[in-house]
């Protein structure tokens, strides 16, 4: 027996919610954090699979069993009983959306026992559709389970995270990334038979997210892991080996000045640094962006940790920069100065 055997990692909280839909004791709400690409929607229509699976009654049996007409139907999206809601192209959910979504909940469910309200990007309602939302949080309908989807609970009002049970979906560690990379996509075996490193990038990139690995699965994508790893490592280089200002520029100003862009190259570049300090201490400590080890070793050797560490606070007070719509020129440059200073 196994609970939901295809959701890769967050074991206690799938052993937590098999559980409850064994035992009957399914709360009425709940909220589903983790960042973007964690499997957030795929955990949420488990469970209502898991809920809905005809052989929910059978100790030995999966849970969702997945061959069902119940989960084959949610599990495809194919469910007239699961009702989904997010923002679309807005900014935010608004009131009106969660007004139809609760006359709709006091309807009778058409296929299944439970009917199921999944909110997507639950932390973009707006104050007043939370505050409408509460309602039937408070007092739900009979056989309606809520769902709400967030990055983080800290974007709902407390009366609502109160009204919630939350489930925080945890990184996946990296050799289940590659697993299931490995048993679900070609492209990620095809990479793996090249041999030189390019699955084991795209899996330090997705920081334990499966729904981030596979989106870097297309050539396309993978195309540009590769250049900013590169720009990131040119960075790096030019910090350890002590490289003149000139230089350093050269290496930081090949960041992309598109904000969003350069807050993505900024993050690995933090790792990066963090990478050479703690190789330095520790040769066999876990990396998170060199998937070389002797590449970040022979690094690290140049490379003074005081400094690195530095820099890393360097990209930090720049990605903050980023954030509050500083000047990029004026940005990289300060990094740039940081990169290369040598005291
Ligand atoms: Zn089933």
């Amino acid at each position: 027996m196994a609970c939901f055997p295809d959701f890769v990692g967050s074991d206690a909280l799938r052993a937590r919610i098999d559980d409850a839909v064994r035992s009957c004791r399914l709360s009425h709400a709940y909220l589903i954090e983790g960042p973007e690409g964690s499997g957030k929607r795929t955990f949420a229509r488990m469970i209502a699979a898991a809920v809905s699976c005809e052989k929910r009654g059978d100790t030995g049996a999966d849970l969702p069993c997945g061959v069902c007409p119940a989960c084959r139907k949610i599990l495809s999206d194919r469910s007239t009983d699961v009702h989904y809601l997010d923002r679309g192209d807005r900014a935010t959910v608004s009131v009106d959306q969660v007004r139809d979504l609760r006359r709709e909940m006091a309807l009778s469910p058409t296929e299944l026992d439970v009917r199921f309200f999944i909110i997507d990007d639950a932390d973009a309602m707006t104050p007043a559709a939370q505050n409408a939302l509460l309602i039937s949080l408070e007092e739900p309908p009979a056989g309606v389970l809520i769902l709400l989807l967030a990055e983080s609970a800290d974007g709902l009002l407390p009366t609502v995270r109160s009204r919630v049970q939350t489930l925080r979906l945890e990184p996946v560690p990296n050799d289940e990334v590659r697993k299931y990379l490995l048993r679900a996509s070609g492209e990620a075996r095809k990479l793996d038979a090249e041999g030189k490193g390019k699955l084991d990038a795209v899996i330090a990139a997705s920081h334990g997210r499966i729904g981030v690995a596979l989106a870097y699965l297309t050539p396309k994508r993978e195309a540009a892991l590769e250049k900013m790893r590169e720009t990131v490592k040119g960075i790096v280089r030019a910090a350890a080996s002590g490289a003149s200002y000139a230089e350093v520029l050269r290496a930081v100003f090949a960041l992309p000045a598109k904000r969003t862009e350069l807050t993505a190259h900024l993050v690995p570049l933090i790792e990066a640094c963090r990478d050479l300090s703690v190789v330095k201490r520790s040769p066999d400590a876990p990396l998170l962006f060199y998937v070389d080890r002797n590449e970040a070793k022979t690094l690290s050797e140049k490379a003074d940790s005081q400094r690195l560490m530095k820099i890393a606070d360097a990209c930090r007070d720049a990605a903050d920069a980023v954030r509050a719509n500083g000047n990029i020129q004026t940005i990289l440059t300060s990094l740039a100065v940081s990169v290369s200073r040598r005291a």
